[in-house]
């Protein structure tokens, strides 16, 4: 049932405006936006998705309610109640899923759906996402709880639109790890935090052994899956402070504060490890996809450039040894390799 008592509806809104007025992560946003919604039309699970830059694609968002510990769905536009609601660029009210053939069931859903909601965000004329919810009920949502969920996108749209814009920027669309060209201004913050703290910063290089033949062997989409499930099991495997960053193609850096070359040795091989042991799961197929990984820790004086350079070069030589292995760059190793610029 939706929220009846109108003041308690006023007091939800009002705590998520506020919300959303700080200067809080995208994230948190999100997850703002799902609370209220499940609050305000008593729903059993709620959901944001955002559309990515090319608007082909809904990014996964937050979630909120039942299943909610597992990864999002994705769907494209057309697909589905949510991407229905991108296409067609109207909002949805179902009473009962299973007497709609365009309810699109989803593989590995954990959680009974018998009614839903979904009411298109909006920016400039463009929908750019869709906030969602669904009961294990039928009829479940009258149409107060259709005005009520409307409002929220409405007023959550307009902040949500301007971190999306700036998520964007800053972040590869397909894997979410940081943009190349934030590398560098990365690490040189880094460091200073480290000069101030007298901590150590280290950084992994991590190239994906034999990519192309990814590609050649399975297309470019399998290939960018792999990418993109890449990136997901290191994100998994580190702590939160380390930041994945892609340096381009299928090559990715990892800077980790407060970090020694032994801990950065561990990591490396943690993640080689988990690749060489467990295969990545593709919507299609499972595939053996190996790594290899140059570390490199900071002297304590050199630029940024030289640490990328020595994790580089030890990076080639984990490739040049077998691939498949972790490099521990020395400060010796480096000396006549000049800056990354210049190379
Ligand atoms: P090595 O073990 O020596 O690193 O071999 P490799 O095949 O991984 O290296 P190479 O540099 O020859 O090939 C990298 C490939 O990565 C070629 C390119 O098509 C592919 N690639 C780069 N960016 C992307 C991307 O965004 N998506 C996909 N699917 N492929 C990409
Ligand atoms: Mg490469
Ligand atoms: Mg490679």
């Amino acid at each position: 049932m939706p929220t009846k008592d109108p003041k308690e509806a006023l007091l939800v809104l009002l705590e998520l405006t506020r919300k959303l007025a700080e200067r809080t992560s995208l994230e948190e946003s999100l997850q703002a936006i799902t609370h209220a919604a499940q609050k305000l039309v008593a729903a059993d699970h709620a959901s944001v998705r955002l559309l990515d830059s090319t608007r082909t694609e809904l990014l996964s968002g937050a979630r909120t309610g039942s299943g909610a510990d597992k990864r999002p769905m994705t769907f494209r536009p057309g697909e589905g109640f949510i991407g229905l609601c991108v296409s067609e660029r109207r909002p949805f009210h179902v009473d009962d899923v299973s007497n709609d053939s365009r309810f699109v069931p989803q593989a590995g859903q954990t959680f009974r759906i018998g009614s839903l909601m979904c009411e298109p965000m909006w920016s400039q004329g463009e929908v750019v996402g869709v906030l969602s919810v669904t009961s294990p009920e039928t009829h479940a949502f009258d149409e107060d709880a259709q005005l009520l969920l409307r409002l929220l996108a409405n007023c959550s749209s307009p902040p949500v639109e301007r971190a999306r814009l700036e998520r964007l920027a800053t972040f590869d669309d397909l894997t979410m790890a940081m943009s190349h060209r934030y590398l560098l201004p990365r690490i040189s913050e880094e460091i200073e935090s480290a000069t101030r703290t007298g901590s150590e910063i280290s950084i992994l290089l991590m190239d994906l052994d034999h990519f192309k033949l990814v590609n050649d062997e399975h297309g470019h989409a399998v290939g960018d899956a792999v990418l993109r499930a890449f990136a997901d099991r290191v994100r998994r495997l580190v702590r939160k402070v380390d930041v994945l960053v892609r340096r381009g193609g299928e090559e990715f850096v990892l800077v980790m504060p407060r970090t020694g070359s032994t801990q950065a040795l561990a990591t490396g091989k943690r993640i080689q490890e988990s690749l060489e042991r467990e295969k990545i799961a593709t919507t299609k197929l499972f595939l053996r996809q190996t790594v290899s990984i140059g570390v490199a820790t900071w002297d304590g004086r050199e630029a940024p450039e030289s640490l990328e350079a020595r994790a580089d070069h030890a990076m080639y030589e984990a490739k040049h040894l077998g691939r498949n292995r972790v490099v521990v760059s020395t400060r010796e190793s480096t000396t006549d390799l000049g800056p990354a610029s210049a190379r």
